[in-house]
């Protein structure tokens, strides 16, 4: 079955070939997941509209209420590793430059910030929550600031801008990866994760996979999906980067992780590109 966009806020064109008709690949609710007959990339069709994601995003992820529950430092608990394991990468990858400048874009509760400040690197954030931001600014004295991408100064560029499950959620993944392009210094890093269409669990859940159930997840890629997409905002050398652990499982379970990240069959992908 064929879906056709009608090219408006809640049926947009393909975000990177412009193309409208994909194939149905999956129905729940009134969603539907379609994958583009030209160019192969995912996306939710029709979505919610703009002011509907907002709410939907700030119940789902932020409010005073799942603050009080302590959900948030149960977030933090569960996946320190993984912060800190991101910490070390984007160490790695910055090795030989000085004064390192990080920009964390969609930064969120702020605990990647938070452990780049453990590790000793500079880094700040915007994000587009409120309660977020109020967040990592009150609770964790970092510097995060209230604004969208489209609103940073022209004059501020980086090093490394980091993207971490982001590029899901807005509305136009290759406009926010040429905005990211345009704050990079000759030479700067970016890192991004997001999750993987691919991914074993999506074979064995379908519809139910959580990157579908999360409305506010509108564009799914794939490894070509999104490697087309960061080459065609303008980053070089664009690879993949597969890490062993950060996260809860060890020993065995670590090591199957592992090889679903090698095939490419993981939860999540991650990439770098170079300016
Ligand atoms: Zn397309």
């Amino acid at each position: 079955m064929i879906f056709i966009a009608h090219g408006t806020e809640t049926e947009p064109l393909c975000p990177l070939c412009q193309s409208a008709p994909g194939v149905i690949k999956y129905v729940y609710d009134d969603i539907k997941i379609i994958s583009c007959t030209s160019c192969g990339l995912w996306r939710t069709c029709p979505r919610l509209s703009a002011s509907e994601l907002d709410e939907y995003y700030e119940k789902l992820h932020y409010s005073p209420e799942i603050e009080q529950k302590g959900s948030y430092e149960n977030w933090r608990d569960i996946n320190s590793d993984v912060w800190s394991k991101n910490v070390e990468v984007v160490k790695k990858v910055s090795a030989g430059r000085e004064n390192v400048s990080l920009l964390d874009v969609g930064s969120g509760h702020g605990f990647f910030l938070e452990q780049c400040r453990a590790q000793g690197l500079t880094a700040r954030g915007i994000e587009t929550s409120p309660h977020a931001v109020r967040y990592a600014t009150e609770q964790l004295n970092l510097e995060v600031r209230n604004i969208p991408l489209d609103r940073l100064p022209a004059e501020e560029l980086y090093d490394i801008i980091t993207l971490w499950g982001v590029l899901e959620h807005v509305p136009d993944p290759l406009l926010t990866m040429r905005q990211v392009v345009a704050h990079l210094k000759p030479g700067g890093v970016t890192w991004v994760m997001t999750p993987n269409t691919n991914a074993l669990e999506r074979f064995v859940k379908g519809a139910q996979y959580f990157n579908f159930l999360n409305k506010s997840h509108l564009t799914h890629f794939h490894r070509k999906t999104l490697k087309a997409l960061l080459e065609k905002a303008g980053l070089k050398n664009v690879r993949r980067y597969i890490h062993f652990g950060g996260g809860t499982r060890s020993g065995l379970g670590a090591a199957a992780q592992y090889v679903a990240r090698r095939l490419c069959l993981g939860t999540e992908l991650r990439f770098i590109g170079e300016k």
